[in-house]
């Protein structure tokens, strides 16, 4: 069998390096960040090995030993290094010893090598690159870290987050995808390239991103009543109609955003109540607690509630237990007429419940 090798690009090819990365991420159905890259090499059948646990293994191979070492690794001050070893499949060799930031946007690099084929589709790059010239050389790695800045921090999504959020600093960036603060940098430096001139921007990407980070880019967080939510649109907090609301991501420190595992406030759980899936009405009263039976009913027969909640001045149809919209920020009909009580009433009740259940026992011995 006779491979038919192709020639080397003359310039990056940074759209094909880009939408390659996209589409892995729609391949794998990444839907948050940091991405798990164990997880991706495994999932993708590619071998991953710190060259300090292979290290053991290579003097059975002196040929590659003498490229694979720790030491070979030192001394031509690289961080990884991918091939194919025969019968073996794609391999990539990586320095665990450094940080961990680092190390995410390594791998993705060494990742970008295997999915845009640059170790099948040129016989320069056949064992260890050896064939290649500088400029060639230098080619490829601009398409392996255009892959793996699309695919490790891509700027879509950034820009998505800034324009709904409080724009992300470089502190930010590097917490949220895991990378260097260099890293982070670049990303931002191309999020504003895009700002400056819009019509850089792609709008398939964005809509991609926009659709399959959609929870990840739309959770909620209320710093006032700590409860949090899934959605697009919202302008208010549904439970304590406070504004503006917080992006919900454990990722990301915000200056005013602390959860109660840095000393601050928790995550909240407002009762719900059980509805139709196709109505949305209430299946079960939330003034009485009498069962509405029939789909049909659009008030209580017992007690006269509306089996709908809905926005008193909007008439948005609204979750049971929002006490206000989160579209207008006005009260809903529920609260009104008394069928939820007030969400600091609740929240004193969550409050005390937390705390029994982290008190500790009676009889614990103390030394
Ligand atoms: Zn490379
Ligand atoms: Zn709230
Ligand atoms: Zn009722
Ligand atoms: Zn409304």
């Amino acid at each position: 069998m006779t491979i038919e090798y192709k020639s080397l690009p003359n310039k990056p090819r940074y759209e094909y390096a880009k939408n390659k990365a996209y589409e892995l991420l729609d391949r794998l159905n990444i839907k948050s960040y940091p991405i798990d890259l164990n997880y991706v090499f495994e999932t993708l059948g590619i071998k991953l090995i710190s060259i300090q646990a292979a290290e053991p293994l290579l003097s059975a191979s002196p040929e590659i030993s003498s490229l694979l070492s720790v030491k070979a690794f030192q001394d031509k001050s690289i961080d990884a290094l991918t091939t194919i070893i025969p019968t073996f499949g794609y391999v990539t060799f990586y320095d665990y010893s450094k940080s961990n930031e680092r190390i995410q946007f390594t791998l993705a690099h060494e990742l970008g090598h295997i999915i845009l084929d640059h170790c099948l589709d040129f016989k320069e790059t056949q064992y260890f690159r050896s064939k290649m010239t500088e400029s060639q050389y230098k080619v490829l790695e601009k398409e392996a870290d255009t892959f793996a800045g699309a695919f490790v921090r891509p700027a879509n999504l950034v820009m998505s987050v800034n324009e709904k959020y409080t724009p992300l600093t470089v502190f930010n960036v590097s917490d949220l995808f895991s990378i260097s603060l260099d890293a982070a940098s670049v990303c931002l430096q191309i999020v504003n390239k895009f700002c400056q001139n819009p019509r850089l921007k792609n709008e398939e990407r964005i809509n991609f991103v926009e659709s399959q980070f959609y929870e990840f880019l739309n959770a909620k967080y209320c710093t006032i009543c700590g409860c949090t939510f899934v959605s697009s649109s919202a302008k208010y907090c549904p439970i304590c109609g406070n504004t503006p609301l917080k992006w919900n991501n454990n990722s990301v420190s915000f200056i005013e955003f602390y959860r109660i595992n840095v000393g601050g406030q928790t995550v909240m759980n407002y009762n719900t109540y059980p509805v139709n899936p196709i109505t949305g009405a209430v299946s079960e009263c939330p003034q009485c607690e009498n069962e509405i039976t029939h789909s049909e009913w659009n008030y209580c027969p017992i007690c006269s509630l509306p089996t709908l909640n809905k926005c008193s001045s909007c008439g948005k149809q609204l979750a049971p237990h929002f006490r206000y919209c989160h579209e207008c920020g006005k009260e809903s009909i529920y609260f009104l007429e008394n069928a939820l009580k007030s969400w600091d009433v609740e929240a004193a009740r969550i409050k005390a419940e937390l705390e029994e259940s982290n008190m500790p026992n009676s009889y614990d011995i103390l030394y």
